[in-house]
């Protein structure tokens, strides 16, 4: 199974408290990606080796670049928007307004421009399937999909736009659903694969050109790269516990770009893992998939 290892490159020592979502903006060649809890988005320029952060004054789960401009944010309070120009940030949408005991987390955007996130509790393991997913349309209008979710975590697609995959974390399964494209419904809800806990809790993804999926196991040192038909195919080692998710990106789409995490790590771990919340980059060989705008 197992061809040479790839190697991991540090880009970012930014000991980020829950790095998370990487995404690749086309628009200039950087990779957006945030850190929840320290209420950042971050913008990387691959050219120069510059990082750069926005603070957003609350938990912002992922982010996504939008058609008319700027970024589209998953917030604590919502749905937001992010002028990359001024650091404005503003709510289009609220998300459980009523419920402050979540926030919102990982999120992507699909084919037809409506960006998807989903919601945990902050105190998850006390509120078991208190979250749900969620879809902003292009008009603004936000759709609840299904609940019973605790940590609302990876979501992707099929190259073919035929299949979506899910992560709710704790379930320790990548999920797959028959998808619609034209009116974004899903259906027929399975397991590809179980994670088994001694290995980590699975966490963000992203798909490939090829149609595998490239999925970041939290407390596992590893990406795993799975088969559409749920094979384990390969693994990239990191050299921190909580990689958090991936995403391809470079001009050739090419770079694998991996988020980590220090949240909940005693002195002694990040003794040993010193680079702990480092943005992280590799090229394992595969091309990923152009990545979408929000059309609203
Ligand atoms: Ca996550």
């Amino acid at each position: 199974m197992m061809a040479e290892p790839i190697e991991v490159e540090l880009l970012v020592d930014a000991r980020a408290i829950v790095g998370e979502g990487p995404i690749w903006d086309p628009r200039d060649n950087r990779l957006i990606w945030v850190d929840i809890m320290g209420h950042k988005v971050h913008r990387y320029d691959p050219a120069s080796g510059q990082d750069e952060a926005f603070d957003v004054g609350q938990p912002v789960g992922a982010a996504a670049t939008r058609a008319s401009g700027g970024l589209v944010l998953a917030v604590h309070d919502g749905f937001a928007t992010l002028d990359l120009a001024t650091g404005r940030v503003e709510l289009l949408a609220p998300v459980e307004q009523d419920i402050p005991h979540n926030r919102m987390n990982d999120g992507r955007v699909d084919s037809a421009g409506r960006f998807w996130a989903g919601t945990m509790p902050y105190e998850w393991q006390e509120r078991v399937g208190q979250g749900a997913l969620y879809r902003l349309n292009a008009d603004h209008t936000v759709e609840r999909i299904f609940g019973g979710v605790t940590i609302s975590n990876g979501i992707g697609w099929s190259p073919d736009d035929r299949l979506m995959y899910y992560v709710d974390s704790p379930t320790q399964r990548l999920e797959v659903f028959d998808y619609d494209a034209a009116s974004g419904a899903i259906s027929n809800r399975r397991t590809l694969v179980e994670i088994p806990s001694e290995v980590g809790l699975p966490d963000g993804l992203t798909v490939d050109a090829e149609g595998y999926i490239w999925l970041a196991v939290w407390g596992g040192w590893r990406i795993q790269r799975y088969s559409p038909d749920g094979r384990l195919d390969r693994e990239v080692r990191l050299p921190v516990s909580q990689g958090s998710s991936c995403c391809f990106g470079g001009p050739d789409l090419m770079d694998l770009y991996i988020t980590s995490a220090t949240s909940g790590l005693a002195e002694a771990q990040l003794r040993q893992e010193p680079h702990a919340g480092a943005l992280w980059r590799c090229r394992p060989g595969v091309k990923g998939k152009a990545p979408h705008s929000y059309k609203g």
